[in-house]
């Protein structure tokens, strides 16, 4: 029998995750990708001392990938190194004392005792059992499902389903925990790992505490490895990957996706396509005419942060990193309303900093080492923002931020990456890195699912559902795999239920 052909526009986390379990499944997979490597978002950006992780450093939630692995026979372990980490991440105020999380409640209360008193440690492990609570709530019904309403998911979690507090703001949430504005912000700047502002996320959001409190790991030779990895699995799989090669159009019969063009002409025939770029770019027409109504309107207004980051090779002293590290600023309101209501860099960032050499264990670097800081910044891309002068202009607050808590660097090699560089990787997006902002209860319901408008033509990647970061993506595109077959196997697409113009009956 001829395998379905399935094609798959990105090579970022959820086109790679739905690669290699569509090539699995008998697909016939191609995957199209713009860039020279896989990985997507995952890049890396070299320096003097060799390249840097450029994008997600903050390895989490491994079991998905552990799952994804042993669906496809095989073992995460004997793929990739990963080495789990005892301290999460340090945390700096200033010349104040710093705040270690461990991987281990226990340790952190400790911490946290030691830092802000009984108080904070108390407030810490209330904090730390809800934040479990709602993830376990959330995990198998809404992370791992396909996209469920907020009806559905309601009734599902029946009277439970107040635990996970859509209605309230991760900012407020939190002040039921800690009086401590320190540890008040450390808490908060989750909500920043799905690319939103504390202020305006609901407490929900408590959850990424919690996955980042079941551990990271590092990955040897750095995340990349895992992109390679995956895609590795679906080349061994028949998986064909077309490198430096983008997708101009999507191609649409009889209101069917029926394959790709290529830039250059060139055209893949296709019984499924699977869209791994930001949903946004299909709405604004960067995938052609046919599906740019495949998924609803997005409005630029509900955008997820961007970033200014810089790849380092510098000499650093004065201040003990660890692999992560958080340099706070002092009023974390203030720079939200600038990112979110003024659509400018803030004038004094908090500033994230992954030293790569560095590991829990073993002495420090004695000489340079590659160094990762990234700074929260608008995705205005589209009105040219911001400028090259306020990038420069806030790389020395970013100095100045590590200085105050003691850190000087010394820097031989530097690449610096901001808003309109990421929308020019990553189409359609204004640079913002992690599809819409989850702000309001209502958010979360409003990324489209792995199906859209057009029979035939599917989403992945951290701009659907459940949403962004590297698990999440590769969700996502296990979530596409699964529908892509379901479909091919159930709904043979006939005449009757696809309509000219694109849109389907069903
Ligand atoms: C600076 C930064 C830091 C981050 N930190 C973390 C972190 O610490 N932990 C974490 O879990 N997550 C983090 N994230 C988020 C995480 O990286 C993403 O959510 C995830 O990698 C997105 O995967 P994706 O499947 O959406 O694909 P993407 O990574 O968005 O890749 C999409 C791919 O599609 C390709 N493409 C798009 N259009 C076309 C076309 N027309 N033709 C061909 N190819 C096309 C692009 O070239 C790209 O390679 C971070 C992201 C960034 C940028």
């Amino acid at each position: 029998m001829k395998a379905d052909r399935v094609v798959i526009v990105g090579a970022g986390m959820g086109g790679l995750a739905a690669a290699l379990e569509l090539a699995h499944r008998g697909c016939a997979v191609t995957v199209v990708e713009a860039a020279a490597v896989p990985g997507g978002k995952m890049r890396r950006v070299e320096t003097d001392l060799g390249p840097v992780d450029a994008g997600p450093t903050v390895f989490t939630m491994r079991g998905i990938f552990d799952a994804l692995f042993e669906t496809v026979g095989e073992s995460l372990d004997e793929v990739v190194s990963l080495t789990p980490l005892a301290v999460l991440a340090r945390h700096a105020w200033g010349e104040g004392p710093s705040l270690d999380l461990y991987a281990d409640v226990e340790r952190s209360a400790d911490a946290i005792g030691s830092f802000a008193g009984a108080a904070g440690a108390r407030g810490y492990r209330r904090f730390a059992a809800d934040s479990h609570r709602i993830f376990d709530l959330l995990d198998a019904r809404f992370m791992q499902a396909p996209r469920p309403s907020l009806v559905g998911l309601a009734s599902g979690l029946g009277l439970s389903g107040l635990a996970i507090r859509p209605f309230e703001t991760l900012w407020r949430a939190l002040g039921s925990y800690f009086e401590d504005p320190r540890l008040h912000q450390l808490f908060g700047r989750y909500a920043t790992y799905c690319g939103s502002s504390p202020f305006m996320a609901p407490a929900t959001l408590m959850l990424v505490a919690h996955a980042e409190q079941a551990g990271v790991w590092t990955i040897r030779g750095g995340m990349q490895e895992l992109a390679r990895a995956l895609a590795g699995l679906a080349a061994a799989r028949g998986t064909q990957f077309r490198y430096g090669t983008a997708v101009e159009s999507i191609m649409v019969e009889n209101g069917t996706a029926r394959g790709v063009r290529l830039a250059g002409g060139e055209t893949i025939a296709a019984d499924a396509v699977v869209w791994n770029g930001d949903a946004g770019a299909l709405w604004r027409g960067l995938a052609g005419p046919a599906v740019a109504r495949a998924t609803p309107a997005t409005d630029p207004q509900t955008r997820s942060l961007s970033a200014v980051t810089w790849c380092l090779a510098a000499k650093a002293a004065g201040f003990p990193l660890a692999f992560h590290n958080v340099f706070f600023s002092a009023d974390y309101r203030a720079e939200f309303d600038a990112i979110m209501t003024r659509g400018c860099l803030p004038d004094r960032p908090t500033v994230y900093l992954c030293a790569q050499d560095r590991s829990d264990e073993g002495p420090p670097p004695t000489g340079p080492e590659r160094l990762f800081c990234l700074v929260n910044a608008p995705p205005a891309a589209d009105t040219g923002r911001p400028a090259d002068e306020e990038i420069a202009r806030c790389e020395a607050t970013m100095m100045d931020c590590l200085r105050g808590a003691g850190l000087s660097l010394e820097i031989t090699s530097r690449a610096v990456t901001g808003p309109r560089d990421f929308a020019r990787l990553f189409p359609g997006t204004g640079g913002a890195l992690y599809g819409m902002a989850t702000h309001g209860a209502m958010a979360s319901f409003r990324r489209p699912g792995s199906r859209t408008a057009i029979p035939r033509l599917y989403l992945a990647g951290g701009s659907v559902h459940p949403g962004p970061g590297v698990p999440m993506a590769a969700i996502s595109g296990r979530l596409a795999a699964r529908t892509v077959t379901e479909d091919l196997i159930s709904r043979p697409v006939s005449i009757r239920t696809a309509m000219p113009g694109g849109m389907s009956t069903h």
